[in-house]
């Protein structure tokens, strides 16, 4: 079948990339789309350091360009482009993008999470502007300045831990007393000279024109409402929110059987309800998101797929 790739893979972060690799190497015809930059959350990790076997200060950066250069050493293709429609109820499957159709016999869909929201007044126009959901991407705009940090999991401990070498204080703003992240981690944070903790906190509406210049915090315990404003010579202040992540799926949830949080639900083996659709990352229901974990399921998926094709086409 011409101009019919065997696998398409929707998402070049870690789950598409692996995915790519297997499945170039098993001499599958295979595409990566992607809508962005390669790579998905981890191009904004300023260090990956659990992924076995990555060298001492890995990036997320140069983690991503070796698994390119992988994935396309084995013939992997990689094309740009933002998935607007598919039609997954033929065996040959059809995903289109703005300007090109794409067919193929099977399809992994590694479509990641993006960063939650806090969905305060002020937000979205402050974005960009004070308001952050990349310390590796901004921490240098706040050398010497205050910054805030919201939430409570890995990420915002982590990532506060980070700041702290920018910026003069960090601020970890948390909605409860009790931390999600890993025990040893909030033990570094707590014992950390810049960092001060707001427990019990929310954040309520962030304001400025044109930049940051406050925070309304409220205490969810006293209902106290409080602002906190931007030290007069600073003019500005950060705010990294570090809340979770929503999965990407929502172009798919009428077709591919999804959660009550919106994420995928596969078999262990990536399998969805659709037959030659398979899922991996973190878009998909697991307990534990990590690249390694997300490029374990790119190879489970691919194999997966590679077996499909053989029954279904050969
Ligand atoms: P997470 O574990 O889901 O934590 C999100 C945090 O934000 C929680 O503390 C949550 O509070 C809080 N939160 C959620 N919605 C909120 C809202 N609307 N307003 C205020 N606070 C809100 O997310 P994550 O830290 O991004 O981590 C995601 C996954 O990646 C986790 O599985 C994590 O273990 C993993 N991760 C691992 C590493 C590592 O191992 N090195 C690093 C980063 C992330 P509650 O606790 O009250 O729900």
């Amino acid at each position: 079948m011409e101009n019919v790739y065997d696998l398409l893979i929707i998402g070049g972060g870690p789950a598409g990339l692996s995915a790519g690799l297997y499945g170039a190497r098993g001499k599958l015809k295979t595409l990566i789309l992607e809508k962005q930059k390669n790579g998905g959350q981890i191009v904004i990790t300023h260090q990956v350091d659990n992924y076995p076997g990555s060298v001492e200060n890995a990036t997320g950066p140069s983690l991503t360009a070796r698994m390119v250069e992988q994935a396309k050493a084995f013939g992997c293709e990689i094309a740009r482009g933002d998935v607007q429609s598919f039609d997954f109820s033929g065996d040959i499957k059809i995903v289109k993008t703005a300007d090109v159709e794409y067919k193929a016999k099977a399809v992994v869909i590694a479509t990641g999470a993006n960063p939650r929201k806090m969905g305060c007044p002020g937000e979205a126009e402050l974005t960009g502007k004070g308001v952050s959901y990349c310390a590796t991407c901004d921490a240098d705009f706040f050398e010497d300045f205050e910054v805030f940090v919201i939430g409570g999991g890995d990420s915002a401990i982590e990532e506060a831990m980070y700041l702290t070498k920018f910026a003069r204080k960090v601020t970890i703003v948390h909605r409860r007393q009790g931390f999600r992240c890993a025990p040893t981690a909030i033990d570094k944070a707590r014992s950390n000279p810049k960092i001060d903790f707001l427990l019990d906190t929310v954040v309520e509406e962030v304001k400025g024109d044109g930049i940051l210049e406050s925070i309304v915090f409220k205490n969810k315990i006293t209902g106290e409402i409080t602002e906190y404003f931007a030290d007069e010579e600073d003019g500005t202040f950060g705010c990294f929110v570090f809340i979770g992540y929503v999965p990407q799926t929502e172009m798919f949830r009428d077709v591919i059987e999804c959660d009550d949080a919106g994420y995928f639900v596969a078999t262990d083996d990536t399998t969805t309800n659709i037959p030659g659709v398979f899922v991996a990352g973190d878009c998909r229901q697991k307990p534990v998101r990590q690249v390694v974990t997300a490029t374990s399921d790119g190879a489970t998926a691919a194999v997966m797929a590679e077996r499909y094709i053989a029954s279904k086409f050969e």
